[in-house]
């Protein structure tokens, strides 16, 4: 019997739908930021403001100021 196993291994990459809305309101074609955390990260982890998206520096994760049109996404 192994002991290694007395970790619990992470469960896989939890599903988290992310509401840029949440953080980004898109008017017309702009995005207007509400807020600079990582939706990944979550609140209090802060993106870099590039000049055309956001990045967080801890998880990579990326947003872009502009937004093409939306396709009927599921
Ligand atoms: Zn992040």
């Amino acid at each position: 019997m192994s002991k290694l196993s007395s970790r619990k291994p992470k469960s896989k990459k939890k599903k988290v739908s992310v509401r840029v809305s949440d953080y980004y309101k898109i008017d017309g074609d702009k995005l207007i930021r509400k807020n600079q955390f990582c939706t990944r990260c979550g609140p209090g982890v802060f993106m870099a403001d590039m000049f055309d998206r956001y990045v967080c520096g801890k998880c990579g994760f990326t947003v872009f100021k502009k937004q093409p049109t939306r396709k009927s996404h599921k």
